[in-house]
C-alpha cells in the first residue's frame, strides 16, 4: 500500500487506482466484518486463529469481487460516460462494502429487516467499511478527485458515522434489559472513535505520504482496540462489588444444567428407545436419577421460572410470552448471590428474555438468542462454515459450552453458581453431521427440519417415514447435545471441580412426536411432553441410583438451598428438598404435587394426585381425561367414566394447588407489575420458532 504518487497535482496512474481502491475496501471489509462480530460476550470470543483466517476470507472475496465488478460492468460504464473513473470505483466499493454489511447482519433481507439491532449494527458496519475505504481512498489518491468531492465526502465521511455511531450506543445503552452481550460496545465506540479521529486528521492533511501513514495507523489502531477488548475480557458484571462468602460455604460449586425441549426417554440412562447418551450416562452413574420427574409446564416460560423460584406456575404467574416474574419472588440466583456465591447464566433460548426478569438476581449473565440478527457470526466465519462446515461451523450450543467452560475456568477459585441452558434439542432439528442418523433421508426434508411450526398448523402434511425420521433427527440433537454437556463435565473433572459439585441436570419440558396426535410441545399435558429427565449428582455422590417418587422440577431450588446452608429472608413456598427425598425421609408436600401450567394454545392445566392419578383439564372446551400413570404410562385410558370419584379428588387436588399457589403468591405481595410489550419483531421471531399461532 504504497502512495500512487507523491506529486500532489500528479493523477494515479489509471490501471492501478481500481486495484489499489479494491484493496483498501476489501480489507476496510475485513475489519468492517470483524467489528460486526466484535460486539459479543467476552465469553464467546473467538481466538486468533479463528479471527484471522475469518478476516483474511471476505478480504479475498471482496477483492477478487470488486475488481469482478469494475472490469466486469463499471469500467465500461465509467467509459461510456464519461464519468471519472475513481468516484465509480469507490462507489463500487461502497456497493459492495454495503452488500457484505447487510450479509454480515443476519437476517436483515428477512422477517427481521426492522429489527434494530441487526440493522443498527449493520449501518455502523456499512458506514465505518464505506467511510474508511473512501477516507483511505481518497487521500491516496486525492488530486484526481474534484475539490467539491473532496469537502463533501470528507465532511460525510465525519457526519455520518459519528450520528449513526451516536445513536446506535444509545440504543445499546437503553436497550430494555441490556443485554450484557451488547456491553463490549464499549471496544465498538473506542474502534468507533479511533476511526473519526484518523477521518479528522486525514481530511485536514494534503500530502499522500501522510495519508498512508495515517491509514496504516488507522488499521493498527483498529486492531488494538480489537485487542484491547480481549484484554477486558469482564465488561459485563452486573455488578462489580465483591461478594466473598464470609465462610467456606459446604458446597462451593453449583451447576444447573437445563436442556430445552429433551424428553426423559431421549436419554439412555432412562431406557433403551432413546438416544445413546454415554456422558450423561456416566453423569448419571454418579448421581441420584429420578425416574419420574415432572416440569411445571409443557413449554418454557412458566417451566424456566418454576426451576429458578421453586414455584408452580399458578404462584410464579409467568405463563404468557411477556410475562415478567415479579421483584418481590426470590430466585435461585438471589439467595445464592446473597449468599455470597458468584453467579452467572449462560442461556440460548429467544424466549428466555432478559426484560422478563429471568435473571434477577445474577452477578453476570450471558444470553444468546441465537436467531436473532445481532448474533450473526461474522460473513467471514459464516463463509468459511459454508466452504469447510466441519472445521468452521459453531453452533449456538457449543458457544453456550464454551462460555460456560470459560466462565467455570475464570471462577473455579471461587464459590460459585452456575446455570446453564441450552437451546437444543429444541425445533429446528439440525444435528451437525457427525450425529447424522444413518439411513437416507427422506426427499423433502433432508438432514434439517424446521417446519414445525407449518406441521403444528396442519399445513404441512407428513408420511409415516417423514415422522420417523424427524424423530431420527431430535435423537441425533440429543446426541449432540449429550457431546456438549460431556465437555463441560470434563472441564469441571479437568479442574478438579466435579468431585465436591452438586450438578443437576434437568430439562424445561419434554417434546411428542405424534403419541397423542400432537407434534412438538405447548400444545398437551402427556407425559412425553412434561416428563423430563432430572439427574441430581450430590457432592461426593453422596446419593445416587434410581428413585421413583414422582417428584418435580420446582424442588430443585429447596434442594439447592438446603445442600448450600442458604436462608431466604422469607419463604412462602414449602416444597421439598430432592436430597430429603432421596435419604428416604417423608417429605411434607410429595402427595399432591407436581404440575399445572398454561399453554399458548388452548390453556390446559393438569395436576398429579393421589401419587399415580394425573387429571388433565382443557379450559377452553372444558374437556377432561383422567389417567393411571402406573398402570397405563403411555396414557392411553382414559378413566374418567369408570372412576369418578377418582375424577373428584384430582379436581380437589386442583383447586388446592391453585389455593396454595394463591397463598404463596400473596405471601410474596408482588406488586402490579406492567409486563414488558412484546415488540413487533420479538413476536415475530417467537412465531418462527412456533411459539404463538
Ligand atoms: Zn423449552
Amino acid at each position: 500500500m504504497t502512495p500512487a504518487d507523491e506529486d500532489d497535482n500528479a493523477s494515479p496512474r489509471p490501471t492501478r487506482s481500481p486495484m489499489l481502491a479494491a484493496l483498501i475496501t476489501a480489507l476496510a471489509m475485513a475489519a468492517a466484518d470483524f467489528l460486526i462480530a466484535f460486539p459479543r460476550s467476552p465469553e464467546s470470543w473467538p481466538t486468533l486463529g479463528e479471527i484471522l483466517p475469518s478476516m483474511a476470507a471476505v478480504a479475498a472475496a471482496s477483492f477478487v469481487s470488486i475488481l469482478l465488478l469494475w472490469y466486469g460492468l463499471l469500467r465500461g460504464l465509467a467509459r461510456r460516460r464519461s464519468l471519472e473513473e475513481q468516484p465509480l470505483a469507490a462507489a463500487a466499493a461502497v456497493f459492495l462494502g454495503a452488500s457484505f454489511a447487510l450479509l454480515s447482519a443476519e437476517g436483515l433481507l428477512g422477517p427481521e429487516l426492522a429489527a434494530w439491532g441487526g440493522l443498527g449494527r449493520g449501518t455502523v458496519s456499512l458506514v465505518a467499511t464505506t467511510a474508511l475505504a473512501r477516507a483511505i481512498y481518497q487521500g491516496l489518491t486525492r488530486p484526481a478527485i474534484s475539490p467539491f468531492l473532496v469537502r463533501w465526502g470528507g465532511g460525510l465521511c465525519h457526519l455520518l458515522p459519528a450520528v449513526l455511531l451516536l445513536a446506535v450506543l444509545a440504543a445499546w445503552y437503553w436497550n430494555p434489559g441490556r443485554d450484557p452481550q451488547l456491553a463490549p460496545s464499549g471496544g465498538a465506540a473506542l474502534v468507533g472513535a479511533a476511526l473519526l479521529a484518523v477521518f479528522g486528521v486525514l481530511a485536514r492533511r494534503s500530502s499522500t505520504r501522510t495519508a498512508t501513514r495515517l491509514s496504516a495507523g488507522a488499521f493498527v489502531v483498529l486492531l488494538g482496540a480489537g485487542a484491547v477488548a480481549l484484554w477486558n475480557r469482564d465488561p459485563f458484571l452486573k455488578t462489580r462489588a465483591e461478594r466473598r462468602a464470609a465462610g467456606d460455604p459446604a458446597v462451593r460449586h453449583v451447576i444447573l444444567i437445563s436442556a430445552d425441549s429433551l424428553r426423559a426417554d431421549a436419554l439412555s440412562a432412562y431406557g433403551a428407545g432413546g438416544a445413546h447418551t454415554p456422558n450423561l450416562d456416566r453423569l448419571a452413574a454418579d448421581a441420584a436419577l429420578f425416574r419420574h420427574a415432572y416440569s411445571t409446564a409443557s413449554w418454557t416460560l412458566p417451566s424456566t421460572a418454576s426451576l429458578l423460584t421453586g414455584l408452580p406456575s399458578f404462584a410464579h404467574e409467568v405463563f404468557w410470552i411477556s410475562s415478567r416474574l415479579a421483584d418481590e419472588i426470590p430466585t435461585v440466583a438471589d439467595l445464592m448471590t446473597e449468599a455470597g456465591y458468584r453467579t452467572a447464566a449462560v442461556t440460548d433460548n429467544p424466549v428466555l428474555d432478559p426484560r422478563l426478569n429471568l435473571y434477577k438476581g445474577f452477578q453476570e449473565y450471558v444470553h444468546y438468542p441465537r436467531p436473532w440478527p445481532w448474533t450473526a457470526d461474522a460473513a467471514g466465519r459464516r463463509l468459511l462454515a459454508r466452504l469447510a462446515p466441519s472445521r468452521y461451523h459453531r453452533g449456538g450450543t457449543e458457544e453456550v459450552t464454551r462460555a460456560a467452560r470459560n466462565w467455570v475456568d475464570r471462577h473455579r477459585d471461587e464459590p460459585f453458581f452456575l446455570w446453564i441452558h441450552y437451546f437444543d434439542p429444541h425445533a429446528p432439528y439440525s444435528p451437525p453431521e457427525r450425529f447424522l442418523p444413518d439411513g437416507e433421508a427422506p426427499p423433502n426434508i433432508g438432514t434439517s427440519f424446521d417446519q414445525h411450526v407449518e406441521v403444528v398448523a396442519g399445513t404441512r402434511l407428513l408420511t409415516r417415514d417423514e415422522r420417523a425420521w424427524i424423530r431420527q433427527l431430535y435423537l441425533a440433537e440429543v446426541r449432540y447435545l449429550d457431546e456438549q454437556v460431556g465437555l463441560l463435565i470434563g472441564e469441571l473433572e479437568r479442574l478438579g471441580l466435579y468431585e465436591d459439585a452438586l450438578i443437576v441436570f434437568t430439562s424445561d419440558h419434554g417434546e411428542e412426536f405424534w403419541e397423542h396426535g400432537s407434534y412438538q410441545h405447548g400444545h398437551s399435558m402427556y407425559d412425553e411432553v412434561v416428563a423430563v429427565p432430572l439427574l441430581v449428582k450430590f457432592p461426593g455422590a453422596s446419593h445416587k441410583g434410581v428413585y421413583t417418587p414422582r417428584v418435580s422440577t420446582q424442588f430443585v431450588l429447596p434442594t439447592i438451598a438446603e445442600l448450600c446452608g442458604l436462608q431466604p429472608q422469607r419463604s412462602c413456598s414449602n416444597a421439598p428438598s430432592l436430597a430429603a427425598i432421596a435419604a428416604g425421609l417423608p417429605s411434607a408436600d410429595a402427595t399432591t404435587l407436581v404440575q399445572a401450567g398454561t399453554c399458548y394454545q388452548e390453556e390446559l392445566e393438569a395436576v398429579i394426585f393421589g401419587g399415580d392419578y394425573k387429571l388433565i383439564r382443557r379450559l377452553g372446551t372444558q374437556r377432561e381425561e383422567l389417567f393411571n400413570l402406573r398402570t397405563d404410562p403411555n396414557e392411553r385410558r382414559c378413566l374418567l367414566a369408570s372412576a369418578p370419584a377418582t375424577a373428584e379428588a384430582g379436581r380437589r387436588a386442583l383447586e388446592e394447588l391453585r389455593e396454595r399457589s394463591r397463598k404463596v403468591r400473596a405471601c410474596y405481595q408482588p406488586a402490579e407489575q406492567q409486563a414488558p410489550e412484546a415488540g413487533r419483531e420479538r413476536l415475530r421471531q417467537l412465531r418462527s420458532l412456533g411459539y404463538l399461532n
